[in-house]
This record gives structure tokens, sequence and C-alpha cells, in this order.
């Protein structure tokens, strides 16, 4: 019988995890749900312990406790997934969206002057700046969290599953204005999506995890036209977007482990369609196998 005392399971979410991210690139993070994509977002912000080192502009952060992340906090911005639930829902959007100028003590009238460019920018009228969370559209909604998001001139912006929760038209405007922004806000992006038809069209770097372990890393073009790890084939042949997988569909087997007792060996061993013996006891290292593209399995 299991004591009551007994230590908890810890959880290594993430592990040996080294990664960099351009200025104006689209870092994206792609991998099914329990991978360890938000994770890796979350704990740059500084909510999750880590060992490790976290640089931002080329200087490591420093400092204990939440001091330690505030540079790079001050300079990003998140936007979640549900943009009904990121936002406050007893007020209007405008208020919502001023929110971070009223943190630093700025009057009404510089708040509102601050905000109109970037909402003309973003196509929402004052009118339904005025409306609550749920009084408006999700393609609205999510806009206003852009206009909070960026209503600080932040350089990061951390965007987790960003339109995974809009019909399937407002997701095209909405992508199409995360492009744009992108350029002329001069912002850099950090993306977890399962939408890889989007991670096509956005991403400059794509990183593959799985049970918190990198299993490949390249620029976009490299990664969508030479992957090379057996996950990566099963990700991408699961797109069903016309046109964006030819060849034969990877339908992997099983259930993706338990992050608390990840199998020995390579961790994708027990769902992996090309596995050798060498598989269930030696974890393949993450190797350079050309300029900007890495991965972590025996056969590549
Ligand atoms: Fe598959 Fe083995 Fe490569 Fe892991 S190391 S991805 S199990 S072939």
């Amino acid at each position: 019988m299991k004591s009551w005392f007994a230590p908890k399971a810890r959880l290594k979410a993430v592990q040996d995890v080294n990664l960099e991210v351009a200025k104006g690139g689209v870092f994206s993070l792609i991998g099914e749900s329990g991978s360890g994509k938000s994770t890796i977002i979350q704990t740059l912000l500084g909510f999750h312990p880590y060992s490790g080192k976290v640089y931002f502009r080329g200087a490591a952060l420093s400092g204990s406790g939440a001091q330690k992340h505030q540079a790079l906090r001050r300079r990003a911005q998140l936007v979640f997934q549900d943009p009904w639930a990121s936002l406050s829902p007893y007020h209007s959007l405008q208020w919502s969206a001023e929110e971070p100028l009223r943190c630093q003590g700025k009057p009404k009238h510089i708040r509102k002057e601050l905000l109109r460019p970037i909402l003309d920018r973003l196509g929402i009228s004052q009118a339904v700046m005025q409306r609550r969370p749920s009084e408006v559209s999700g393609g609205e909604c999510q806009r206003a969290c852009l206009a909070r998001a960026l209503v600080n001139r932040p350089e990061v912006l951390f965007l987790d599953e960003p339109l995974s929760a809009l019909d399937a038209h407002i997701r095209k405007q909405v992508a199409e204005l995360l492009i744009g922004l992108r350029r002329e806000y001069n912002l850099t992006y950090f993306l977890v999506s399962h939408d890889l038809a989007l991670v096509k069209k956005m991403a400059s770097f794509v990183l593959v995890l799985y049970l918190g372990r990198v299993m490949e890393m390249a620029r976009a073009d490299l990664f969508f036209t030479r992957h090379k790890h057996p996950y990566s084939r099963a990700l991408l042949s699961s797109v069903l977007t016309p046109g964006f997988w030819r060849q034969e569909r990877v339908v992997l087997s099983n259930e993706m482990p338990s992050p608390l007792a990840p199998p020995k060996g390579c961790v994708f061993h027990t769902r992996c369609p090309s596995r050798i013996a060498l598989c269930e006891t030696e974890p393949p290292e993450l190797r350079q196998i050309s300029p900007q593209h890495f991965t972590a399995c025996h056969l590549a």
C-alpha cells in the first residue's frame, strides 16, 4: 500500500533544451499535448524552477526569485489560447487593453492616446472596445488581447496556441495580422501551435518536442522539406490541409507514455515505426546533421 508519507514523484517536464532565438524571428515549438511546449515558454518567463541559464539580449538573467526574469518580462507579453478567458469578464475590452498602462500609473488620456493607433492597426472599433468579452466574437476578443499585449511596445510575444479557439475564417485573418504585426513592430515571436500549416506559414525555426525532449530542431524550410526524425514525419503526416502532405500517412501506435515514467532509451521508441533494438536501451544524442538542423535519432 502506498504510504501518505512516500515522497512525491518529481516531474522533469523538459530536459536538455538549448535554443537560441534570433531577434525578429519566429521560433515555433511543436509536439503533442504534454510534450512540454508551454512549459518552455513559462520557464523562460520564470514561472517554473529550472537549472540552466536564460539569456536575453546576450546577457544572462541574474538575481533571484521573481526579480530574475524581470528584464525579459518587462519586454515580453503572452497571448493565450482562449481570448475570452484572458480578459476580465466584468470590464470592457478597453479597460482590459489599458490595464498594463494603468499599472504604470499612466493617466486616462495618455492610455487612450497610446492605444488608439494600435486599435486602428488591429481594425477594432471604439464601439466594440466598450463591450465585455462575452458580448464580442472570438476574433474581436483576440484582437483586444493583442492590443493589450502590444500597448507596452514589447520586443517578444509568446503566442500560446493563439488561434486554436477561433473559427477557421477568423483564424486566417488573425494569422495574417500576426504576420504583419511582427514586421511592423519589429517583434520576435515564440509560437506554440498544433497547427502545422500555420507554423509553416510563420516560423523561421522549428523545435519538435516529445515527452520534454528535443526530437528535432531546424530552420523552418529545412524542417518542412528535409525533416529526419520519425516523430516529425508522423506530426507532419497528420496535417489534413489539402496539399500539405502528399506521402503515405504515418499512424502512431500506443498513447504517449506518462512523463512521470518516460521509456528508457529513446523516449519515442514505444511508438516509433522505425525503431531498432538499440533504441530500447540507448537514448540518441541530439546531433547536428547539417547547418541549422539537429535531430535525435539513431537512424538519422
Ligand atoms: Fe525511432 Fe530509434 Fe530514432 Fe528513436 S532513435 S526515433 S526509436 S529510430
